[in-house]
């Protein structure tokens, strides 16, 4: 540290009044100075959380003084304190200015303007605390009723008296999860930069072409990989032409690159290559999946692929919430803890819960990827407006047609049926299903039966173990709280026929199995949604053919769009030469 730094220091004016302490008047350590500022780097952490992240770095000993070393490290230029929430203010076409409070860890705003109603019972809600303790009114933790919507809900930021401010204080609600963050509450961010000044050792020597031989792809998966690839190498040029700090680009206009890849079609060992690629060059890379299980099923696979790297995964109680990685596996949520951390982020099922269409977790992807870096979007069914980009040519996309083991996918058939409703009321399978079930019963397959409505599930178990007597039927939902041990139960062949909703539409594989799709008109089942019941079918190499049905009184647009899709991707895996010899569709004719 160079004196010039050092007198900055003291000419700076101070940004947390500290009580003098004895800790306090002790002069700073330097050494700990460095080590903060270099494990903060790429964070952007409350308070509580700094205090968490110290001790896993043996800085717990200097905790207590944290204010007066984050203080040093913002007139040093490496940290950035920032409140935790902030006043938008917006015009509206009348002309009459909307003050709103937005939380800067997630992005949520108060939806209702905060006017005179909102200084008044501040005012008030200052000579209450005046007036009693102040413990004992932030305690109760009043929230003020008229500031809730009418229906009672409580809106994504609310307010409460506040112990640490005195006062009527907002905090999101929208991101309690991952701790409370409040109007007077601080986020601590680590300049980025620091990150590559620490990485930068040795940087180059890895600098080589990925090894495509030893990861055992698919023709398509290897295309994908290249094409990845390639994408990765174009836009790494673009950052290091403009320096990072001089990237304008707003997180939205950073370089993206779309995945499609059929269900099946094996994701995964795709972006293996990409990881290879950019930690060649020293960079980091995130990988967000909106589930716990995917994190803990990917962990093992990525440390096996890269035994020289580091593999952190993170999830709501993960034991390695404060260590740093090269390539870090996260749930969505955690992204939140990050600030312009990694070179590229790589979003998985970006179309699935809770992901799609939230703005918190769409604004903490945004967050956590630097200014020069890029994203890689993983996806079976893409929403519109990305196909449709994607289609136009403004986002680069690949497309991966066929599954991992180069057979089509099943085509779903088409079966009129009476209305569900109907059906349970007469106690009564119809004779076309019945005889479909029990040939797929027959040939051994696992049978998923799909159904829209949770009400359903459980009449339909027992109208089918009535119908078939010989096999086990069970049912689950999003209500039953032993889902996990009933689908295992499925997998390991327990049982015959599993009714369920939309809660195993993806991310469950069981070999052998058939799908059929009942109340397959209702709103409820949107393209994406049928495509991804559809693609529980015909996974496993040894039985590529599973049977696929829609069974519906109406044919609605979602159905023929997503039998459409699935063969369009049929065609177009014909067209490049990825499915199987014996699968061509021109060899099936003769
Ligand atoms: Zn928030
Ligand atoms: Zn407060």
């Amino acid at each position: 540290m160079s004196r010039e730094n050092l007198a900055r220091i003291k000419m700076e004016p101070l940004l947390f009044h500290t009580q003098a302490s004895t800790s306090s008047r002790a002069p700073l350590n330097f050494r700990v100075l460095d080590q903060l500022i270099r494990i903060l780097a790429g964070r952007s952490l409350l308070p509580e959380e700094l205090a968490g992240l110290m001790e896993s770095a043996c800085l717990g000993e200097w905790q207590s003084d944290w204010k007066r070393y984050v203080q040093a490290g913002v007139c040093l230029g490496a940290l950035q304190v920032e409140p935790g929430m902030e006043w938008v203010s917006r015009k509206s076409w009348t002309g009459s200015i909307r003050h709103t409070v937005k939380c800067r860890r997630c992005g949520t705003e108060s939806s209702r303007e905060m006017g005179r109603e909102f200084h008044f019972l501040r005012k008030i809600g200052r000579q209450v605390l005046r007036f009693f303790a102040i413990g004992e009114a932030s305690s109760r933790r009043a929230t003020i009723p008229s500031m809730q919507d009418n229906s009672g809900h409580q809106r994504a930021v609310n307010w409460s008296m506040c112990k640490e401010c005195g006062g009527l204080c907002a905090y999101c609600e929208e991101c309690l999860t991952m701790g409370r963050i409040r109007q007077c509450s601080v986020l601590i961010r680590g300049d980025p930069a620091w990150l590559e000044r620490a990485n930068q050792h040795g940087a180059g020597e890895l600098c080589k072409e990925p090894d495509w031989g030893h990861w055992g792809l698919s023709p398509a998966q290897k295309d994908a990989a290249f094409a990845g690839v390639g994408f990765l190498k174009a836009t790494a040029a673009r950052s290091a032409v403009v320096p990072a700090d001089k990237l304008r680009a707003q997180p939205a206009g950073l370089p993206r690159f779309l995945i499609w890849a059929v269900t099946g079609a094996g994701k995964t060992e795709m972006i293996f290559p990409l990881i290879e690629y950019e930690l060649a060059h020293n960079r980091q890379v995130l990988i967000a999946t909106p589930r716990k299980d995917v994190v803990l099923e990917l962990a093992p696979r990525l440390i096996k692929a890269f035994p020289e790297c580091s593999v952190v995964s993170l999830y709501g109680g993960s034991e390695e919430r404060w260590s740093r990685g090269q390539v870090t596996l996260a749930t969505t949520h955690q992204l939140m803890r990050f600030y312009q951390a990694f070179d590229l982020v790589v979003i998985d099922e970006l179309d699935a819960y809770p992901y799609h269409n939230n703005p918190m977790l769409i604004h903490a992807a945004e967050g956590a990827c630097k200014r020069s870096g890029r994203y890689v979007l993983l996806s079976a069914t893409p929403p519109a407006a990305l196909a449709k980009e994607a289609a136009r040519g403004a986002l680069a996309c690949v497309r991966v047609p066929v599954r991992y083991h180069r057979h089509p996918l099943p085509v779903p058939k088409r079966l009129v049926l009476p209305r569900v409703e109907q059906m349970l009321k007469q106690g009564r399978i119809p004779g076309k299903l019945r005889s479909v079930l029990a040939d797929s019963l027959r040939r051994g397959a696992q049978v998923f039966v799909f159904v829209p409505r949770i009400a359903w599930v459980e009449p339909l178990v027992r109208l089918l173990g009535k119908t078939f007597p010989e096999f086990a039927v069970k049912g689950t939902s999003s209500k039953d709280e032993n889902r996990r041990d009933t689908v295992q139960g499925f997998r390991d062949r327990t049982f015959a026929l599993l009714v369920t909703t939309t809660i195993l539409e993806r991310g469950v594989t069981v070999p052998k199995s058939d799908v059929f799709i009942l109340g397959a008109d209702a709103a409820l089942f949107d393209e994406a949604s049928l495509v991804q019941m559809a693609g529980r079918a015909g996974r496993s190499k040894d039985d590529p053919a599973g049977r696929v049905f829609f069974g519906s009184r109406e044919w609605t647009a979602s159905q023929l769009r997503a039998i459409g899709q699935i063969r369009e991707m049929n065609r177009l895996a014909g067209k490049k030469g990825y499915l199987l010899e014996s699968d061509q569709p021109d060899r099936r004719r003769e």
